[in-house]
């Protein structure tokens, strides 16, 4: 599912000048190759650094810059000046920059070697003023930028070089995303809907309707040998929990490992990576995609029900940038709360759909019914949610921009077991408190649906944000009532 993100690289611009002359212009290429090795082979990278030529010159920057933005294996640039390196000559570079900008403040050396330090020293090893030139001119041209100063060598400047690479392969993923859309927004929901036009020109995302007919054709052509050895790869997973017979547990499960071969098929066919359903809208299937939109999701799939095509871009983008970590990503609603004095928490859950990233032991695959949709009684996996720091995110269309609102969560063990609750939940203490934290996520006009992961922290996302200047606020510890309001007012006057 990340394949295509395989080959993403990102290039590593050291700048400087001619000024110097030859000798200090070999030393600097070989410093910066030695920096980049010494990245490549740490292991803390998701992704290959590769060192490009020395940049000297405007015509030569330009033309790194515009490579950069056409080749698209290149997930970011990396800019870093060993020595000084007279901003002009960046202007018309950085002025075509499509990807995203990392300046890594760093130098060569870690310590000053005060016994030899001398003035060839101080010529070659500039980055302490270099860089700050360099940040002026990215600061006068308003370029979506991220910062990060830290010794190379040093695994907490890594660990953020990482990351940040990891919201990079986020815009690579979202600048070429399909969500495939089985029906319309539910009802006169609000806030699931939003401007497709301007989430494409921000974003980059398309958002093609298909008739949920579509599906059902592909659905009617799944082989039934490939439903079989289905089955049995559920059997290998999940713990079958039969509280209807057997039989009726079989066919029911049988319908929606067809759902799941026919969605498999049919985003491949279409190149989505992400989808989402309407449960008013089944014309011909004979059950809402329970299992199958959570199998779907395990798989790497964004999703999101009731037609919520943002989160499922929101969730299948979180699976992107927490590919290989610890820990999952999942479709989300605050479902509701638990509201002792002092205890407060937030019962996550769906109707059918959390993905089983996010659970705390091996699913039980059960079959019950649905109360909504009028359909079969559907099969769906069973779980209790990890406990562990995690944040919920959701993308609302503000009228004239989109606004991420993230929340902070520490996932906990359930106080009591939930006997009868026949879907996967998760229970939560929003930081800083409940009372904070859904009071700032109401002011904010964050949705109820929500990517949910515990594979990142809102570093991740905030840096996201930034690459595609879309505003972002987050919820956490430190977050006082009166203090966001005044950030959402100011927010609004900044994005306007
Ligand atoms: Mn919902």
């Amino acid at each position: 599912m990340m394949k295509h993100l395989d080959n993403l690289e990102f290039w590593f611009l050291t700048g400087s000048q001619d000024l110097y002359g030859e000798e200090p212009l070999r030393q600097v290429a070989a410093d910066a190759q030695k920096i980049v090795d010494a990245l490549n082979s740490s292991k803390t990278l998701p992704f290959k650094l590769v060192c490009k030529p020395v940049q000297k010159a405007a015509a030569q920057i330009r033309a790194t810059i515009q490579q950069a933005g056409s080749d698209d294996t290149c997930g970011g640039v990396v800019c870093w000046m060993h020595t000084f390196s007279p901003s002009k000559m960046w202007i018309n570079g950085l002025s075509v920059l499509s990807k995203p900008l990392l300046q890594l403040h760093t130098q060569f050396n870690e310590r000053i070697p005060f016994d030899t330090i001398d003035m060839d020293f101080m010529n070659l090893n500039q980055s302490a003023h270099g860089d700050r030139e360099f940040g002026h001119i990215t600061a006068r041209m308003d370029l979506p930028r991220t910062v990060i100063t830290g010794h190379w060598s040093h695994e907490e400047t890594q660990v953020r070089i990482a990351s940040w690479m990891r919201s990079a392969a986020g815009i690579a993923e979202s600048r070429d995303m399909v969500i495939a859309r089985f029906g319309d927004n539910m009802r006169d929901v609000a806030v699931t809907d939003g401007d497709k036009v301007e989430a494409m020109i921000k974003l980059g995302w398309s958002v093609p309707y298909y008739g949920i007919g579509d599906l059902v054709a592909y659905c009617n052509n799944v082989a039934q040998s490939d439903i079989d050895s289905l089955i049995d790869e559920y059997r290998e997973h999940y713990d079958f929990k039969f509280s209807v017979s057997e039989a009726v547990f079989l066919q029911q499960t049988k319908e929606q490992a067809r759902i799941e071969l026919a969605l498999q098929s049919f985003l491949g066919d279409v190149g989505a990576r992400a989808f989402c359903t309407n449960f008013q809208d089944l014309h011909g299937m004979k059950q809402l995609p329970g299992l199958a939109a959570q199998r779907m999701m395990e798989k790497g799939y964004g999703f999101a029900g009731e037609g919520d095509w943002k989160t499922a871009a929101m969730v299948r983008l979180f699976k992107v940038m927490g590919a290989g970590l610890t820990g999952g990503a999942s479709f989300m609603e605050d479902y509701t709360y638990h509201m002792q004095r002092g205890a407060m928490l937030d019962l996550g859950a769906h109707m059918l759909e959390v993905c089983p990233s996010i659970a705390k032991e091996k699913p039980t695959l059960e079959v019950h019914p649905l109360g909504i949709g009028d359909r079969e009684d559907p099969a769906r996996l069973v779980f209790d949610g990890r406990p562990g720091q995690a944040l919920c995110a959701a993308i609302v269309d503000m009228g004239n921009r989109f606004r991420i609102v993230v929340s902070e969560v520490e996932a906990v063990e359930a106080p009591e077991a939930f006997k009868r609750l026949p879907v996967a939940r998760i229970l939560w203490k929003p930081l800083p408190d409940l009372v904070t934290a859904s009071e700032a996520w109401i002011l904010a006009g964050g949705g109820h649906h929500t990517a949910y992961t515990d594979s990142f922290g809102v570093e991740f996302v905030r840096t996201f944000a930034e690459m595609v200047n879309i505003e972002c606020v987050v919820i956490g510890q430190e977050t006082n009532i009166p203090q966001f309001r005044n950030e959402l007012r100011w927010n609004a006057a900044a994005y306007r």
